[in-house]
């Protein structure tokens, strides 16, 4: 998967670009606040529909601009396909992809993918569980549309029961409706790990590679993956799963009644990270814990090729900071295949790198 061609209209601080790029590796550089993570939200929203840092579509619209527009030339499955979106203050916005509306951004994913790192992505080793839960989530919702699926249905179901155990105190008779809910989050749980756990399994796998080489064979990275105290072995058939998440339910019933809290099931799970036997939460450092954000999303980026045939385009924002010259070695060298957009300060070495095409960004444009 390739974009070989981008143009903004009204896109944050861009009025008018065009931007023709490598298929390899594409360096962006510039000082601080001219436009490179702009350039790269850019790329990442027209392969989700979604910026990996704004709030809401209205703030990617350029202070002075009444619309934004995002054009891209992809190519990607031997075809080239040409990708719009257009943001309007107040309006819908709308996006094509060859011309014909696209209902959802789902239709953009199956156009292109990307894997964005940026700095504040150091929160999935720091932050808790529920960083760690959204990562698989997102990853597992665009590989796996059945996950998608039992994912949402689990969110329905859970926010019912909260419900019926939150209202419960004023109305008791809803905890007749209980046990119906209770079993259908536990059949459709089962579902859920049952992906997590092997989705683990292989992240785990090419991040560890990734952390070893990265680190120069000095640190061990170790991922697994945490779920309900009970299900003993996650790749066990769903059936027997649910089974073992019945008895989870059954031994918290009446403190999920009292505490009128969910305390049973997978929406806790989490990925367990430790560097060297720790934990990467408590004891890693700065850059220990950006070479261990970055080796997920390096694994995130082999399962994807595993499973679509291609690379995803790499995005890396500002990785180079606070990391040593090994690991930016590394960093620079390593990851061929694929197409990869960098951005750094002027005064990042960049001698180590590769570079197809460099990019020199000041105040939305490039020169
Ligand atoms: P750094 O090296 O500090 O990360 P950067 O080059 O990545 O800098 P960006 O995050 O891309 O910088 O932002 C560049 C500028 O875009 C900022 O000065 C910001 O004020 C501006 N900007 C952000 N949103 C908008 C918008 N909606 N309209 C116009 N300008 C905007
Ligand atoms: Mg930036």
């Amino acid at each position: 998967m390739k974009i070989n061609k981008l143009e903004l209209g009204g896109f944050r601080n861009y009025k008018t670009a065009s931007l023709e790029f490598d298929g390899g590796c594409n360096v962006i550089y510039g000082e601080n606040a001219q436009g490179k993570t702009n350039l790269l939200e850019a790329i990442v929203y027209l392969s989700c529909g979604k910026s990996p840092r704004a709030h809401a579509d209205r703030e990617l619209i350029g202070f002075e601009a009444d619309c934004a527009r995002l054009f891209g030339v992809i190519e990607s499955r031997d075809r080239e396909f040409k990708t719009e979106v257009v943001l309007q203050r107040g309006k819908r916005r709308k996006m094509t992809i060859n011309g014909v509306a696209a209902k959802s951004s789902a239709a953009l994913s199956d156009v292109l993918h990307t894997v964005f790192f940026s700095p504040e992505d150091l929160y999935l080793i720091r932050d808790g569980a529920a960083a760690r839960r959204r990562f698989m989530d997102i990853s597992l919702c665009q590989l796996r549309p059945r996950y998608a699926e039992a994912l949402a249905e689990y969110n329905r179901l859970y926010e019912h029961k909260t419900r019926i155990l939150r209202d419960s105190e004023n109305q008791p008779d809803l905890l007749t409706m209980l046990p119906d809910f209770n079993e259908r989050l536990c059949v459709v749980g089962a579902a859920i790990i049952s992906y997590r756990a092997r989705f683990v399994q292989a992240l785990a796998q090419h991040a560890a590679l990734a952390h070893s080489e990265c680190s120069g064979g000095k640190e061990a990275l170790n991922l697994t993956y945490q779920t309900v105290k009970t299900v003993d072995d996650p790749f066990a058939s769903q059936s027997e799963i649910a089974q073992k998440l019945r008895e989870h339910q059954q031994s918290h019933y009446h403190a999920e009644i009292a505490s009128r809290l969910c305390l049973s099931g997978p929406h806790k799970d989490d990925i367990e990270v430790l560097v060297n036997g720790r934990s990467a939460r408590q004891f890693c450092s700065q850059g220990q814990v950006r070479t261990a954000a970055l080796s997920l999303k390096l694994a995130e980026r082999e399962i994807h090729k595993n499973a679509v045939g291609e690379y995803p385009v790499m995005l890396l924002d500002d990785v180079l900071s606070e990391l040593d010259e090994k690991r930016q070695e590394y960093v620079l060298n390593r990851i061929a295949g694929g197409q990869i957009f960098i951005t750094c300060c002027e005064n990042d070495r960049l001698g180590a790198l590769q570079a197809g095409k460099v990019f020199h960004i000041r105040d939305g444009e490039v020169i």
